[in-house]
């Protein structure tokens, strides 16, 4: 597993950083993979769209294309808000534009019955799936929420190779509130994983570039859990 953060927002959405400096920082950090995922469809904050896309892509490529050999890998994500509300249904996303990246993140995707008006739930992202041809993955989806009730919904995560991040963003550090019957089911349905911790800029101490990511690779680890091929 390398060290790695695949969830990162630059100035191109709501972050502080430009990409090229997140990069410098991520090398000081000794972090070997860092991913770019900036925010997507969404009417709730700064956001990507179909027409500013294609020079995100771009940028991003050269950017990594410059980084080659550095001893840091940059991966070009995007973070896509699904909710009824203030985002797109990924069933709607540019399939060509998205699949120029190297994996896509979809954030408000929930793994219980809750609040059926605001957010989606699986279902929408499989459904998208047959039309994604790179990486797909849940930022900051409790999976634990599927339980006891929900487990099918586990189940289709797996099978869909529909990876599930460990958010380390102080708000959202449900991991290390999994309970065996949890870890279980990941390892039964073979879900992959990934670290991620949502980083904005260096004024919210909540969201750090690399703070306790050793602790979640530790607990990948520990747990026998499997980190998705972005990450290894
Ligand atoms: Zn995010």
């Amino acid at each position: 597993m390398k060290r790695h953060n695949i969830h990162i927002h630059t100035t191109y959405s709501d972050g502080s950083f430009s990409a090229e400096k997140l990069v410098n920082m991520a090398k000081n950090e000794k972090l070997e993979v860092i991913g770019i995922t900036d925010h997507a469809f969404t009417t709730k904050i700064k956001s990507l769209n179909e027409v500013t896309l294609p020079g995100y892509i771009n940028d991003l490529k050269l950017l990594k294309e410059k980084n080659s050999g550095s001893g840091i890998e940059l991966k070009i994500g995007l973070e896509i808000d699904t909710c009824y509300n203030q985002g797109i249904d990924p069933c709607n996303v540019p399939f060509d534009l998205i699949n120029k990246l190297d994996y896509v993140l979809f954030e408000y995707i929930r793994v219980d019955k809750g609040l059926k008006k605001v957010y989606r739930n699986i279902e929408s992202v499989v459904n998208a799936k047959k039309d994604i041809k790179i990486p797909v993955g849940l930022a900051h989806t409790d999976i634990s929420m599927a339980l006891p009730d929900n487990k099918d919904y586990i189940k289709l995560l797996g099978d869909n190779d529909i990876f599930v991040e460990i958010n380390l963003s102080e708000n959202s550090n449900y991991h290390f509130l999994f309970n065996k019957d949890v870890i279980d089911l990941i390892k039964k349905y073979n879900i992959k994983m990934t670290i991620g911790t949502d980083f904005h800029s260096d004024i919210i101490p909540a969201y750090c570039l690399s703070k306790n990511i050793s602790l979640a690779m530790n607990f990948i680890e520990d747990k026998g859990l499997k980190i998705h091929e972005i990450a290894s």
